[in-house]
């Protein structure tokens, strides 16, 4: 079993994920760095990680599929012994449709990914970190979206219920673990500045929001990745259940 504390970052390839990774390997993490199809990124975190000093891995995994998260932590099991966080951020938008124009297979993977996959990352680690399980215990932190409470009317309502539910599991996952010495909290992101909205077709969203968030800017990921390290930390050994919104106001 390796000495240091290791750390499985869902989607940590690019954006608020790749910014978390690098932060947790500061901070003295074994980083698990996850990814679905773009290999190059998450290898060019892993050299960032290594170059400076730390330790990481790549392991590729769609936490839509079942059997690609069990392989990811078999992974774990094999290489290190031992998982003491998961960040579940891997996450998902869609082009900005009204609901009169979603389809089942939209609304099915954006639930897959968003809420399926971190509900399932979450039970596959607790199985390793429940102190009644044998285990010493943990940190999971879930990464929602200020959506959960603004609803994103005419962008993606899917993506929006996707990530309330996060909220409230994280609320059930935390008082439901709390005594087996895993600590459940989760992190609301406003409009941060990512490739994220490339990928819903809107390309210019974080700028074209910059007016209607009261700090008038978008946040960058390592503004994120700071609360999802305090959160990962000591420093919050009493803090469960929480959803800390790091959002400029918004
Ligand atoms: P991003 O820049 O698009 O990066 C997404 C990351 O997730 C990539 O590493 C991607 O890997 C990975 N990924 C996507 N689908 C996956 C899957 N099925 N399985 C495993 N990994 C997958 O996104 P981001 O802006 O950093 O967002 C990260 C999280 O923050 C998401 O949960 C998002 O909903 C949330 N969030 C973002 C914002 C924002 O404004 N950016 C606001 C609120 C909440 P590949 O490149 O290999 O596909």
């Amino acid at each position: 079993m390796t000495e240091k504390p290791v750390v499985l970052v869902t989607g940590g390839s690019r954006g608020i994920g790749a910014a978390i990774c690098r932060s947790a390997a500061r901070a003295g993490w074994l980083v698990v760095v996850n990814y679905a199809t773009n290999a190059a990124a998450a290898e060019a975190v892993v050299a960032d990680i290594v170059n400076a000093g730390g330790e990481a891995i790549a392991v590729v995994g769609d936490v839509a599929q079942p059997g690609d998260i069990e392989a990811m932590f078999a992974t774990i099991d094999s290489t290190y012994g031992r998982l003491d966080g998961l960040v579940n951020n891997a996450g998902i938008v869609g082009s900005p449709q009204r609901i009169d124009e979603m389809d089942f297979a939209r609304i099915d993977r954006m639930l897959r990914v968003n809420v399926t996959g971190s509900i399932l990352c979450a039970g596959e680690a607790v199985r390793r970190m429940s102190k009644s399980r044998g285990g010493n215990g943990g940190v999971i932190v879930n990464i929602s979206s200020m959506a959960a409470l603004l609803g994103s009317a005419g962008q993606y309502v899917d993506y929006a219920a996707a990530k309330g539910a996060i909220d409230t599991f994280t609320i059930g996952l935390a008082r439901e673990v709390a005594i087996e010495g895993i600590r459940v909290n989760a992190v609301r992101p406003g409009v941060i500045d990512t490739e994220i909205h490339a990928s819903g077709g809107l390309p210019t969203r974080a700028r074209d929001m910059a007016p209607s968030i009261p700090m008038q800017r978008p946040g960058e990921a390592q503004e994120v990745a700071d609360a999802v390290l305090y959160l990962l930390s000591p420093s919050a050994s009493y803090v469960t259940g929480a959803i800390l919104n790091v959002s400029g106001g918004r």
